[in-house]
């Protein structure tokens, strides 16, 4: 009899690359098991996607929050296709996840991993100056979905995109995000608004961020900055920052400059976490379902490696920190030949190539 331990994950591949990299991210994940031997995954996949959606209707079934509540994670690959508007797949699907499973903070790593070309001189030169956690609000803000639009989209429409903000939503994104700052070894965070233009919400965050800041004198050092002049600092004095934490909108924004200046949006990693455990968690890539290179064969599986290592790292509660720190190795490790690269980090390397040279690499570093 063994006594490993079982992980249950929820699998949503989505659509165009999601499905790839889903499946590179699953084999890798399998592989790092089976290496360990302590532990391992046992999967339920759904296929909530757009393709379905235009099939029969829905994206997800009514019961689909008690589905999720049965596992212990998420894994998400992307959704969005063409064919349907964005809004509708996003307001399907993830955000209802993100809201309901109570994920209120989306922590997006950020930094070089070995083998990556930075288009930017400065981080070719000292890559270590790119080191971040972004923490995004993931509840609420600008993507609470309210609003409204009268007379259609003619001439006299009318639409109104309310931002909402709440103290104790507020609270808590600023709590996590200095307890997150406080676990690493620069103990400083940024925090990010548009607080001389946006006069309501933006300036409750500046209060909560005070407030919150006082318990954490001497502990974290701390500064704040508007989000267009952030833009500029992120690409020209990157080493001065390592926490930041910011609304729904502005990092989802900036994460995306964060994994440009890394060199691909294709390795940026993203977790959707309940800190409070009650729901499962959910891992993702940051970018979407790429239309123009889906089918190829070509997306880079890295983001979905890293985002796959993230979930191992949440789902062992600090038990499996070295197993996901050596998953991270054997990416690295991979990253460093040119020849196991794919097209975005200027190689020629296949999906394919790259997983098994990763599953490879498990093999030999775990
Ligand atoms: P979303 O709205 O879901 O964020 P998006 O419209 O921002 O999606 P992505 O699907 O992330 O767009 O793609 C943006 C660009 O980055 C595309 O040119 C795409 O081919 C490229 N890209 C995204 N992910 C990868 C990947 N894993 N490997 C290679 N290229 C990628
Ligand atoms: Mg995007």
């Amino acid at each position: 009899m063994s006594n490993k331990k079982v992980y249950k994950i929820a699998a949503i591949p989505g659509d165009g690359i999601g499905v790839d990299i889903t499946e590179a991210a699953v084999q890798a994940l399998d592989k790092l098991a089976e290496t360990n031997g302590t532990f391992s995954f046992e999967y339920t996949t759904f296929d909530w996607s757009s393709k379905a959606y235009l099939e029969r209707g829905w994206y997800m079934p009514p019961d689909w929050a008690t589905q999720l509540r049965k596992h212990d994670a998420i894994y998400f690959g992307a959704v969005g296709w063409p064919s349907v508007p964005d809004h509708i797949s996003l307001w399907q699907m993830i955000l209802p996840i993100r809201q309901q499973m109570n994920q209120y903070v989306n922590v997006r790593p950020t930094r070089i991993l070995r083998g990556t070309r930075a288009p930017v001189s400065q981080l070719q030169e000292k890559p270590s100056d790119l080191d971040w956690i972004i923490v995004r609000e993931n509840s609420e803000g600008e993507y609470a979905g309210q609003g409204g639009t009268t007379h259609g989209h003619g001439p006299n429409a009318i639409a109104t995109e309310l931002a909402i903000f709440t103290r104790v939503g507020i609270e808590r994104i600023m709590r996590f995000a200095f307890e997150t700052a406080k676990s690493r070894p620069r103990k400083k965070l940024t925090m990010v608004t548009k607080s001389n233009a946006q006069r309501h919400g933006m300036v409750l965050w500046d209060t909560v961020f005070n407030d919150v800041a006082k318990e954490y004198e001497g502990v974290v050092e701390h500064d704040k900055m508007l989000v267009d002049a952030m833009t500029v600092r992120m690409v020209n004095k990157p080493e001065t920052m390592d926490t930041i934490v910011a609304t729904n909108l502005h990092a989802d924004i900036l994460s995306d400059l964060a994994a440009a200046l890394a060199g691909s949006i294709g390795i940026a990693p993203s977790s959707n976490l309940d800190p409070t455990r009650e729901n499962p968690s959910m891992f993702e890539p940051i970018h979407g379902s790429a239309p123009d290179i889906a089918g190829q064969g070509i997306a880079n599986p890295v983001g979905a490696f890293w985002s796959a290592a993230e979930m191992v790292r949440w789902l062992g509660k600090g038990e499996l920190d070295g197993v996901a720190d050596q998953f991270m190795e054997a990416i690295e490790n991979v990253m460093g030949d040119p020849k196991t690269r794919t097209r975005d980090m200027g190689g020629s390397a296949s999906t394919t190539e790259v997983t098994k040279a990763v599953c490879d690499e498990i093999g030999r570093v775990c």
